[in-house]
């Protein structure tokens, strides 16, 4: 079993409704034990400016899939929440499903980078995953609370 940490969010159809549908789904997922889940966060949105706000959080997974196999899975979910893949960067979304930490593992493949490579400098992702597990060290030695303390919780609020 290795333990996995997958940020969630959120900004199109029912946000709210959208995060507690894709933990169902989660928690369905083969060979895998749904163990956490962190609050719910609102926060301001990367990218275009003129879209709504995120809802946010962290989910702690325990699995014995490879990594591509659980990215494969966390994208068929996101698909069938009806998230669309379109060309503008960070656009809105129903679902967004990333994979932050997978076990001690540092993977640098077409398809899946691990820990997420943009982790350090989202506040909705580090403070939630902090409420989780507020001691971790990441695969590459990077200690969460060094991280916490470079990134200010701008934009961020807990439901
Ligand atoms: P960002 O990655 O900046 O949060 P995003 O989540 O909007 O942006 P997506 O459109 O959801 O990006 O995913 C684009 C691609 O990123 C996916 O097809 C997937 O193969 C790849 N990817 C690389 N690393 C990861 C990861 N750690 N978790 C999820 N997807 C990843
Ligand atoms: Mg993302
Ligand atoms: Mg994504």
């Amino acid at each position: 079993m290795e333990r996995v940490y997958i940020g969630l969010g959120s900004n199109l159809a029912e946000p709210l409704e959208q995060l507690r549908g894709a933990l169902n789904a989660l928690a369905q997922i083969p060979q895998s034990q749904l163990v956490d889940v962190s609050s719910f966060y609102v926060s301001d949105p990367l990218g275009p400016p003129e879209q709504p706000r995120y809802v946010n959080a962290v989910a702690a997974l325990d699995t014995t899939l490879t990594p591509l196999e659980l990215l494969d899975a966390l994208q068929a979910i996101e698909l069938n929440q009806g998230r669309q893949r379109k060309a503008e960067r960070w656009g809105p979304r129903t679902l967004d499903l990333d994979i932050l930490l997978f076990g001690q593992r540092l993977l640098d493949e077409p398809r899946l980078k691990v820990p997420h490579y943009h982790m350090h400098a989202r506040p909705f992702v580090l403070y939630p995953l902090a409420e989780l597990a507020p001691e971790l060290q990441l695969a590459d030695g990077r200690r969460l609370s060094e991280l916490l303390s470079a990134c200010p919780c701008e934009g961020l609020e807990r439901l």
